[in-house]
């Protein structure tokens, strides 16, 4: 006999059918879903937002994922680095404002002065800090050596987002070259965790052509994997990507969005320990996206605290938002509208994730 919904959801594990299922709710089950899975975040990590604050620290990369506005081939993109008192006057304010937590972020290079220069980072953030702000970077595929050292010089997770995990629709997004491997990308991962890191990975929701189907495999892997914290949302498009060309296939921008909530919330059923980002791509489609994705099972937020005359420079989708807002700004209301819905953020907290540390033992 056919499980219920309510059947569905008091589940503890879940089937590629089951998951499918969830993904394909419609209507006033998409809340069903919603509120089930926020009742299973204050079981198993409580109803907290922990702060990462977002450092862009420079669009200069090598590569030319197809959906992204700093590709490489994109000449229309002012590139820039940030200096080293730029990153650590944002590290210094997310220290004083008890963040707890750091994520750099930068286009990939595989260059010695690039590991150099992160490594030279992390050091001087940590040395001004009392090395109590907890760091994530993000900054791509590199050599297994190069994670070990980020790792000792201080960078406690990494993010490498697949962006899907089906190898047809993986093709699909970025250049069927060997820079762009979709086993590379797979073992990146498998590296971050034989360096030590909190891994975590992610993925686009309302690709051209993807399927509820390849959203569910997408769960799945995250599982497979043991991933300790994931990042992900909607796809949004930006003009100067070849991926625009493809946009007449694309679901609307509210399904996406309900897309991207019903994942988050998928995921939080399936692995209820880890970190996941609220993230601000959603905050793009709806004003209120932050709060949404929180109340979907998100439990992070990521402020950005990237220099004002820097933002408009890292445009990985168009209509990217808070473009305008100092730090100061982006964050002062921050507290407010996150009691609003209930949810209470851990200041002077680094969030780790749980799922990490229950595997250290
Ligand atoms: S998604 Fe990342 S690796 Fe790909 S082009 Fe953009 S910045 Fe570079």
């Amino acid at each position: 006999m056919t499980k219920t919904l309510d059947q569905l959801l008091t589940q503890q594990s879940f089937s590629r059918e089951d998951l499918i299922r969830l993904l394909s709710v419609k209507g006033n089950d998409t809340q069903k879903v919603l509120d089930r899975a926020l009742q299973v975040k204050a079981e198993a990590v409580g109803r907290k937002v922990y702060l990462r604050g977002l450092i862009e620290l420079s669009n200069i990369c090598a590569k030319d994922c197809c959906y992204c506005g700093i590709r490489k081939s994109n000449k229309n993109v002012h590139r820039y680095t940030l200096s080293d008192e730029e990153v650590y006057a944002a590290a210094d304010f997310a220290w004083q404002k008890g963040f707890g937590s750091l994520v750099i972020q930068s286009g990939e290079l595989i260059a010695p002065a690039f590991t150099n220069h992160i490594e030279r980072l992390l050091i001087g953030i940590h040395q001004r800090t009392n090395a109590e702000l907890s760091i994530t970077l993000s900054c791509g595929e590199q050599p297994l050596e190069v994670f070990k050292r980020w790792h000792q010089a201080g960078a406690h997770r990494y993010l490498l987002r697949i962006e899907s995990t089906d190898r047809e629709l993986y093709y699909q997004i970025h250049p069927h070259n060997s820079l762009h491997a979709y086993e590379k990308r797979i073992e990146g991962l498998k590296n971050l965790r034989k360096a030590g890191y909190q891994v975590g990975t992610g993925v686009m929701i309302g690709l051209p052509g993807q399927t509820i189907e390849n959203l569910a495999d997408d769960l799945l892997f995250f599982k497979s994997m043991d991933l300790d914290m994931i990042g992900m949302g909607p796809y949004i498009e930006h003009a100067e990507t070849p991926l625009y060309d493809r946009r007449n296939l694309l679901w609307p921008t509210e399904e996406r969005f309900r897309m991207s909530l019903l994942m988050i919330a998928g995921l939080r059923l399936l692995m209820p320990d880890i970190n996941i980002a609220s993230s601000t791509a959603l905050e793009t489609l709806d004003p209120l996206g932050r709060q949404s994705g929180l109340l979907a099972g998100g439990n992070v937020v990521m402020p950005n605290l990237t220099p004002v005359s820097n933002r408009l420079d890292y445009m990985l989708y168009d209509n990217k938002p808070n473009l305008d807002k100092d730090p100061a700004l982006s964050t002062s209301s921050l507290n407010e509208v996150i009691e609003a819905i209930g949810e209470k953020i851990c200041y002077y907290e680094q969030g780790n994730s749980q799922h990490f540390l229950k595997r250290q033992g």
